[in-house]
């Protein structure tokens, strides 16, 4: 499945009321995001801090779950979910050359977000 696919699948999956205005799914996409990422932390602050095991499966799913929302935001934006990926890649690229370096971390442009 290529990325712009799975976000074509998410959107089968999203609530009426999201979907409503592109303001309703943004709002989604962004509180979701972080839900889901809280759930993912607290998956590893009981591994680090409560002698938890670490449960991969729980955390992965966890994982797709921020997924989802990320999907479903970029809809919002009306970007598809490649396009995001590429950016990314092409905004590291540019601030790293081939490798992260703590020097270029610390030495961002200003336009470099
Ligand atoms: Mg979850």
């Amino acid at each position: 499945m290529t990325a712009n696919e799975y976000q074509k699948n998410c959107m089968k999956f999203t609530s009426q009321i999201s979907t409503a205005t592109k303001d309703n799914l943004l709002l989604q996409g962004v509180m979701g995001i972080n839900g889901e990422a809280g759930e993912a932390i607290d998956i590893v602050k009981k591994y680090l801090f409560h002698g938890h095991p670490l449960d991969k499966d729980h955390l992965a799913k966890e994982l797709g779950d921020v997924l989802w929302y990320i999907a479903t935001t970029a809809e919002a934006l009306d970007i598809d979910l490649h396009t995001i990926m590429q950016m990314n890649i092409e905004k590291l690229s540019a601030r790293y050359d081939e490798q992260f370096s703590t020097d270029a971390s610390l030495h961002r442009k200003k336009s470099d977000i």
